[in-house]
């Protein structure tokens, strides 16, 4: 049980870290960070840093013994380092949701599992298991493991390219089918200890080379298709026992169906619009959840668009004069680097 009024020690401190520290800050909640990172985002925004690998001991053991409660703004934390603390101080996320979301296999073996379509797809170790899988093309293969904002990704058209693409067989991939997109979507969920929720509305997302260009609300779908996503989503976090915010990317193809992409066990790129479009945004849901706070009922205020800022374009933005209904996020990363997430931008807009 977590105790009232805890400390949380958050593991990770990028942007996300920054912002669950934000949060938490409103809640007043102190918020300790673990970051490999000496100049990570977060620093200026938690009561204390703690730098270090994320498998030294003595570190860990120093942040387990300061916090109360420990959660994390990233999945790919090692496994047994989480397992190692949540038998010292509760994590929530529980580790054991991490080690089925990290592997894209066994992450896309639960989905179907549990009664929801995904892309068709396959595990693949080498080349002739790719061309054994010909009907999965056209098809994306992607490495099974550490992964993110289309990192670690080939596109297969056909044979020749499974062939012709530098693909090193010395990890696991796995094949999925393309799927004739007509829109991306995601839903973001809090679940609390208690089995409650808040969940918010479908958001619509755009990508650009397979990173998040756009994130908007109100979603343009069908009734239909946002209350299904919205099921799903639920049925996942109740099945994974989840506690805390996680967010669920689906496809919609252009006959209507509905493929769940990939599970996010953490607060999400396409939730930022939160923050401004609703009375409690993802990462305020987050701390209330993981800390054991009271759950508020989720009112929404505004529509809105969010555009991720990367790279160089950041320099355009901090120059930038905003109006009323835009809301400018610097991440304050110390280094510019190509298809780096520097910041975003949110333009409210009055529910219609
Ligand atoms: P990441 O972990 O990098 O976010 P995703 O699997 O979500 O990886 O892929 C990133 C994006 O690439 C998706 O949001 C989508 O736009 C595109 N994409 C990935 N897999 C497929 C697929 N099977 N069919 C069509 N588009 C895909
Ligand atoms: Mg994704």
């Amino acid at each position: 049980m977590v105790k009232s009024n805890p400390v949380l020690g958050i593991i990770g401190g990028g942007q996300l870290g920054a912002m669950l520290a934000t949060a938490a800050k409103k809640l007043k909640i102190k918020t300790i960070v673990l970051s490999e990172d000496e100049k990570a985002p977060a620093k200026k925004f938690c009561d204390e840093i703690i730098i270090s690998k994320y498998d030294k001991l003595k570190s860990i053991d120093n942040f387990v013994s300061k916090v109360d409660v420990v959660t994390f703004e990233f999945e790919n934390i090692p496994f047994k380092v989480l397992k190692y603390i949540s038998k010292i101080k509760p994590v929530f996320p529980k580790p054991s949701i991490n080690q089925i979301v990290q592997n894209r296999f066994t992450e896309k073996n639960f989905i179907n599992d549990i009664g929801i379509k995904t892309t068709n797809y396959a595990l693949v170790k080498n080349q002739s298991d790719i061309l054994n899988n010909e009907d999965l093309l056209p098809g994306l293969l992607k490495t099974c493991t550490l992964g993110y904002d289309g990192k670690g990704q080939f596109v297969l058209n056909n044979k020749k390219d499974a062939s012709e693409l530098a693909i090193q067989f010395n990890k696991e991939y796995i094949l999925e089918k393309k799927v004739d997109l007509k829109k991306e979507i995601s839903i973001v969920i809090t679940r609390f200890l208690n089995n409650d929720f808040v969940i918010y509305e479908p958001i619509e997302n755009l990508h650009v080379d397979q990173m998040l260009h756009k994130a908007k609300i109100p979603a343009d779908i069908e009734k239909i298709i946002s209350e299904k996503a919205q099921q799903q989503a639920k049925l996942i976090a109740e099945k994974l026992d989840y506690i805390g915010t996680m967010c669920v990317e689906y496809f919609i193809d252009k006959k209507n169906n509905l493929f769940v992409n990939e599970i996010a066990p953490r607060v999400h790129n396409s939730g930022h619009l939160t923050i401004n479009t609703h009375n409690s945004s993802q990462f305020e849901n987050h701390i209330r959840a993981v800390c054991n706070l009271e759950k508020v009922e989720l009112k929404k205020i505004y529509n809105a668009e969010m555009i991720n800022i990367i790279g160089e374009e950041i320099k355009t933005y901090r120059e930038k004069l905003y109006s009323k209904n835009e809301f400018f996020f610097d991440y304050l990363k110390s280094e510019i680097k190509e298809k780096r997430k520097m910041g975003h931008l949110t333009i409210i807009k009055p529910q219609t």
